[in-house]
């Protein structure tokens, strides 16, 4: 990293200095993105936050002359397999990503088979993600079995929901042909459509809680079912990638019992192709304010470095991380 040291006699020189000092730091200016996923969503959150925490550190490096020129912008995408998908394009740097969708495109499975993306990297993992069922008031839908002749918005396609609902299909042996209709509407669009009575139920894999799911649920009285048969069960049992997961009595108006289905962790993603320095220092900017971080959202509230750094990563990790990791004892 490049120092401005001000000495009485570069002050001397400041004509021909400024000069080179600005045209050093054009070069040295960096811009990242990170994809995220729908404007309601927890990942969108991620994203805006990490960029904070960039842009903190950029801020403070103005004042103590560690600059290092990262920009950084966190748009709103379509979810995990579409920002695996940039990432691998090279349009996006960053992105967040499933736990599930982390390890088929790392090894090639499911529905990277035949497309394995050897370059992908792992940085950390951030909130747990439980699969949701949302249905509506009225509807009448208990389990998995009743939304059979129902309309079920299955996702966006780009969306971890939507591989996940598809790889519950497959283990249900449940075709699009058996609901009423599948929609592929997108997390912003999914609670006002249950809300409008457009659809009966969704399935969404989010963080908790989340301001979505709130819509449905606090705002039209939506409730979240179980998914605990050995379909889940088996799911868990041989998949790492893949936990049970609470949503507790009392998140939502209508979360009058806990809810237990199963889950995956969100992700933090890159390409070996980034560099080293840029890694390092996204990674350096988070865990240097990770108290802040945990306060921007309350799915944040209990992450932990020890476990952020090896759970539910299945690709390696980047080398610019493990720099950090290395620095801080943590490996
Ligand atoms: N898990 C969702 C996905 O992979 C996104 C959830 C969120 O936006 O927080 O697309």
């Amino acid at each position: 990293m490049r120092k401005l040291i001000v000495t009485t006699l570069a002050l001397a020189f400041a004509a021909g200095t400024l000069f080179a000092t600005g045209a050093a730091e054009a070069k040295d200016k960096k811009f990242i993105s990170i994809g995220t996923g729908g404007p309601t969503g927890v990942y969108f959150i991620v994203g805006q936050s990490i960029c904070r925490l960039v842009h903190k550190a950029a801020a403070e490096g103005r004042k103590t002359g560690r600059k290092h020129g990262i920009r950084c912008s966190a748009p709103s995408t379509g979810g995990s397999t579409y920002n695996i998908g940039q990432i691998r394009e090279g349009e996006l740097d960053f992105g967040v990503a499933q736990s599930d969708w982390q390890f088929h495109a790392y090894n090639g499975s499911s529905k990277f088979k035949g497309k394995a993306f050897k370059k992908l990297r792992a940085v950390f993992s951030v909130h747990p993600e439980p699969y949701h069922i949302i249905v509506g008031k009225n509807s009448g839908i208990k389990s998995w079995a009743d939304l059979k002749g129902k309309r079920f918005n299955i996702g966006n396609p780009g969306s971890g929901q939507r591989g996940t609902t598809e790889v519950l299909m497959e283990k249900y042996g449940t075709k699009k042909s058996d609901f009423k209709i599948a929609t592929e509407l997108t997390s912003t669009e999914q609670s006002k459509a249950l809300c409008d009575g457009k659809i009966d139920a969704y399935g969404y894999t989010v963080g908790v809680p989340n301001a979505g799911v709130s819509i449905a649920t606090d705002g039209c009285g939506a409730k979240i079912i179980n998914l605990m048969t050995s379909v889940e069960k088996g799911l868990v049992d041989a998949n790492p990638f893949y936990a049970f997961a609470t949503i507790p009595k009392g998140t939502y108006k209508t979360t009058d019992a806990d809810v237990t289905t199963f889950g995956v962790m969100a992700t933090f993603v890159t390409s070996a192709d980034v560099a080293e320095k840029v890694v390092y220092e996204v990674v350096r900017a988070v865990f240097e304010n990770l108290d802040d971080f945990r306060k921007l959202h309350p799915a944040f509230k209990n992450l932990d470095p020890k476990l952020m750094i090896k759970n539910a990563l299945s690709a390696p990790l980047h080398p610019g991380a493990v720099k950090y990791y290395k620095e801080k004892g943590w490996m």
